[in-house]
């Protein structure tokens, strides 16, 4: 099939021949010639790189009436990326279409240039929710003439809250236009809107309904939890030529990684909500001429960044919405190329990954973190790859070739070979020298667990603070109990203990850190206050009353004081007995 036979005008054949589109994509195929023919709605599962906006720009180009110097047609988008993204392609498709004028309207930017735009007249409208309305209050936006409304990302847009948005706005487009909606995918909530706004709507599918293209494979890594940087610095060494985001769950893990990550020499730096938008608008750049190979983001941050060719989608922490793991993923794997999504996760989201293989449908391949030498291996041979792949550019280089020729003519090839390759290797070979595998959790001996790769952790003294620094796993609260291993406490123990005088169900205990004299364990903390008051009732262990609290702001000295009570106590014990 060509775009010929799809029926669309020389004019956009003309522009879009110029920009290489050779044949339509598959969702251009289904949707051109219907909108082409019919007024009808359409919904579209299609994430973005699908061919989507030509899929829906092409014919709106075409019914346009360029003559008419109203707004026909209106775009909404979730972001003002995709907002400027959707606008310049559809000004490149109607380059040859005279008096055609597309203008993308979006929030951050001067309102008054827009509202001169508008008012000079525009017959296409890209804009994203809360502008749009801002610009319809003033009166300067008219929608009783749009013929045709596109929801691009629908799905983003309800994730970013837009629903009454896109309410009001709608109730101000005439109702016999017909509308398209797009959405990587179909949760209920998009389907509601469906039904709400559109007339018997033709379902088309692009490509897959499961996550991302069929050629992105899941890999599925578990460590402990406090295992998760070093695991993750590993995969990135393990890929020598990555260049993916790291998704994380809140702004504040997002720079402590990306701070992690900077400092260990990676090429990183992080995206999220509490940076300014020029600051963001930088980093984003940055990453888009791959200046930064590694970004670390927040969902919500990464939705403005129109990046999808991406090696690797990392998610060092798993969404709590399942389908955000399809807009993560979707972002690897693109026309063509194949594409890594790696979940690096700890026992306590198994949960979530089996919720997201069912509910997405995909399977995940349980994968073992590469060793340290597996991981030297890659990072040499990809080193010697590219030493044989290089390019000589003589005109620089052959006047410096006499003297080091002159100068390393002691050496034989053997033993040049190795200095060139220890110049460039040793970093690798002095990182994992001492560190082989990380250790695979299991649900017990996960528990109170030490470090194993000292040689790898010793290197890295602030992840060891932050560590011990007595934050709790999220939806887990730390609890400080006055028993340590000199009490003979063990982890076993210590479960049993808890679970012998808190009534009810099996109490889920996380990590556990015993200490000489008192130790720190974890509970869901839902489960935390029940657990408190029932210990701290009447409960003994070996002969020790034991007592329980709540282990935030418990600072050293407090833990000091505490020990000292402690001793007392453990001395007048001796004395009784
Ligand atoms: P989209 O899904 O609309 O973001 O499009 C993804 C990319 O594919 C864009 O860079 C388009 O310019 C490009 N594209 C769209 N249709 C075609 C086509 N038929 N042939 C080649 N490239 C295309």
């Amino acid at each position: 099939m060509t775009f010929q036979e799809l029926g669309l005008s020389e004019d956009i054949l003309k522009a879009i021949g110029e920009l290489g589109f050779e044949k339509p994509m598959p969702i251009q195929e289904k949707v051109i010639p219907i909108l082409l023919e019919k007024n009808v709605d359409i919904t579209g599962l299609a994430q973005t790189g699908t061919g989507k906006t030509a899929a829906f720009g092409l014919p709106i180009i075409q019914q346009v009436d360029a003559r008419v110097n109203k707004t026909q047609v209106l775009i909404l988008s979730p972001t003002r990326e995709l907002c400027m993204q959707i606008a310049k392609d559809l000004t490149n498709y109607s380059k040859y279409v005279s008096g055609l004028r597309v203008l993308a309207v979006y929030g951050g930017a001067h309102i008054v240039g827009q509202i001169n735009e508008l008012k000079r007249g525009v017959q296409i409208i890209v804009a994203t929710p809360g502008r749009l309305m801002d610009l319809m209050r003033r009166k300067v936006a008219k929608l009783n003439n749009v013929f045709r409304v596109v929801l691009d990302e629908a799905d983003e847009m309800l994730n970013m809250g837009f629903l009454d948005d896109i309410n009001e706005i709608l109730a101000d487009v005439p109702k016999e236009r017909n509308t398209l909606l797009f959405s990587a995918t179909m949760p209920k909530e998009i389907q509601a809107i469906a039904r709400k706004y559109m007339v018997d709507p033709i379902e088309i599918v692009a490509g897959t309904r499961n996550a991302g293209a069929e050629n992105v494979k899941h890999l599925l890594y578990t460590v402990h939890a406090k295992d998760k940087y070093y695991a993750l610095k590993r995969l990135a060494d393990f890929y020598p030529m990555i260049y993916g985001i790291v998704f994380c769950r809140t702004r504040r893990e997002t720079q402590e990684i990306a701070d992690k990550l900077i400092q260990d020499g990676y090429n990183a730096d992080s995206l999220h909500g509490d940076l300014s938008q020029a600051q963001r608008d930088y980093v984003m750049q940055k990453f888009r001429i791959r200046n930064i190979r590694l970004l670390v983001a927040t969902d919500v941050a990464a939705r403005g960044l129109d990046v999808n060719d991406l090696t690797h989608v990392i998610h060092y922490s798993l969404p709590d919405d399942k389908q955000v793991y399809t807009h993560r993923s979707g972002r690897t794997g693109r026309i063509g190329k194949s594409g890594i999504s790696i979940a690096i996760t700890h026992l306590r989201e198994k949960f979530g990954v089996s919720q997201i293989e069912k509910q997405i449908g995909i399977k995940f391949i349980k994968s073992t973190v590469p060793t340290g030498r597996e991981i030297c291996e890659k990072q040499l041979f990809n080193m010697i790859d590219k030493m044989e792949n290089v390019k000589i550019d003589h005109s620089q280089i052959d006047t410096y070739l006499p003297v080091i020729y002159k100068k390393l003519e002691w050496l034989d090839k053997e033993e040049l070979i190795k200095r060139f390759v220890s110049l460039e290797f040793n970093r690798f070979l002095n990182y994992y020298r001492d560190a082989d595998k990380l250790s695979e959790p299991t649900e017990e001996r996960g528990r109170g667990r030490r470090d194993r790769d000292r040689g790898e952790k010793g290197r890295d003294s602030r992840s060891r603070q932050r560590d011990n620094d007595g934050r709790a796993e999220q939806g887990y609260t730390r609890i400080f109990i006055n028993l340590g291993k000199m009490d003979g406490l063990v982890p076993n123990g210590l479960i049993e203990m808890i679970n012998k005088n808190v009534e009810g169900p099996k109490i889920p205990v996380g990590r556990i850190d015993l200490m000489k004299k008192f130790s720190f364990f974890e509970v869901k903390s839902d489960l935390a206050k029940k657990l408190i008051k029932a210990l701290n009732r009447d409960t003994h262990f070996r002969g020790s009353r034991v007592a329980v609290e709540l282990a935030q702001g418990k600072d050293t000295q407090e833990k000091k004081a505490f020990t000292k009570r402690v001793d007392g106590a453990r001395k007048k014990r001796k004395r009784r007995f």
